[in-house]
């Protein structure tokens, strides 16, 4: 299986898929779907006393391959706008004289299934499974097909890299591998393939699954602004009439600050600085509601769901105890949780520090998260 390197396509933007998680962000207890493939296929890979794919390379998406990178030793190669595209990108890092492709979607494939395909090895330059086809075949104006001349063909193919290579830079337009190198006239080997290996596109297939881990995950913030006098001040969301606001790049709520990187570090997802550079001129006096919203949406899509948070206001002004429940309801309504599931605490330092001498505020935060495939 030295000869054999394994590419799983996990760049797809899920945009059939109905629900807030991407599919390759999926949970299968703790791990996302790509992962879970990816070790189920590494399995797969070793049969017949082999020691499994010399490589495994996932196509990843853009945005997230310093994401997948930074959580896994595979290799990880961004993939591109396209299926066709992202698979180039990915045959770059291969090699060995065979590749075997498939989407992390297909994750619920058999092993049979797989090392069947592999045990073909060399036949053709791609061996793929393939169904035949059950139901009636027509085309749009009703007219028959032959359905003896058809089959429905799934992943994983298996080809020889240099026969892949050139086909995807000679044409585009397929959707497979198997299709794409007989139409540059290269030979395929059709072998069976099952029922069960269905992709998980409209989410049917999902109870096959493990349910997503219910670990609590926890995690901190810290932010400080110093005042700035004359700037509205928002803390929590809630506009405090009469107060000096924060000296920031944004509007200076150092609460929703501290809250961000606390739901941030429960998901592993980085920091503020990260998502939202104080560099950049887009986020110059951003709401910070607005920050919370989006990293909310994006935790959504790698599989996460706030459950909780308890902020603490460290300032000797402006007086917090009016604004409270404001504050309260204002989080809570942001983070799409019940108000029981927020905290607010106000504190004084006792005249310490830079908050003692009332130079600006400083908050902390902790966030509760958990996995959710919603
Ligand atoms: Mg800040």
């Amino acid at each position: 299986m030295r000869d054999i390197s394994l590419i799983l396509m996990a760049a797809g933007d899920s945009t059939r898929f109905g629900r807030k998680v991407k599919k390759q962000w999926l949970r299968v207890g703790e791990k996302p779907l790509w992962e879970f493939a990816a070790d189920r296929f590494y399995e797969f890979g070793k049969f017949d006393g082999s020691d499994g794919f010399a490589q495994v390379i996932i196509a990843a998406a853009p945005a997230e391959t310093a994401l997948i990178a930074s959580l896994t030793d595979y290799t990880v190669i961004s993939g591109g706008a396209t299926r066709a595209e992202s698979l180039a990108n990915a045959l770059c890092a291969v090699k060995t004289e065979f590749v075997l492709v498939s989407d992390a979607a297909r994750a619920l494939i058999s092993r049979e299934l797989v090392q069947r395909v592999i045990a073909h090895k060399g036949q053709a330059d791609c061996v793929a499974p393939a169904l035949a086809s059950v139901d009636t075949l027509a085309d749009r104006r009703g007219a028959v097909i032959n359905r003896e001349n058809t089959v429905r063909v799934q992943t994983p193919q298996l080809s020889r890299t240099a026969v892949l290579r050139s086909a995807l830079a000679a044409k585009s337009g397929f959707s497979d591998e198997s299709t794409l190198i007989a139409a540059c006239n290269g030979s395929v080997l059709y072998v069976a393939g099952e029922d069960g290996a269905a992709k998980l596109t409209f989410g049917g297939e999902l109870e096959a699954l493990e349910p997503p881990s219910q670990t609590p995950l926890i995690g901190y913030g810290f932010d400080a602004h110093a005042f700035e006098a004359g700037k509205p001040c928002v803390l929590c969301g809630v506009k405090i009439d009469g107060a000096d606001g924060f000296k920031a790049h944004s509007d200076g709520d150092a609460a929703l600050h501290a809250l961000i990187d606390a739901i941030l570090g429960a998901c592993g997802l980085g920091d503020i600085g990260q998502w939202f550079p104080d560099h950049d001129p887009h986020f110059k006096n951003a709401d910070s509601a607005e920050l919370l919203r989006t990293v909310i949406s994006h935790i959504n899509r790698f599989g996460f769901a706030v459950v909780s948070a308890d902020i603490t206001i460290m300032a000797e002004k402006p007086r917090l105890e009016p604004h409270k429940i404001a504050m309260r309801k204002e989080v809570a309504r942001l983070l799409g949780v019940r108000c029981e599931r927020v905290n607010i605490k106000a504190t004084t330092t006792e005249k310490l520090g830079f908050v003692g001498r009332k130079e600006g505020a400083a908050v902390s935060a902790i966030a509760a998260v958990r996995y959710c495939n919603d």
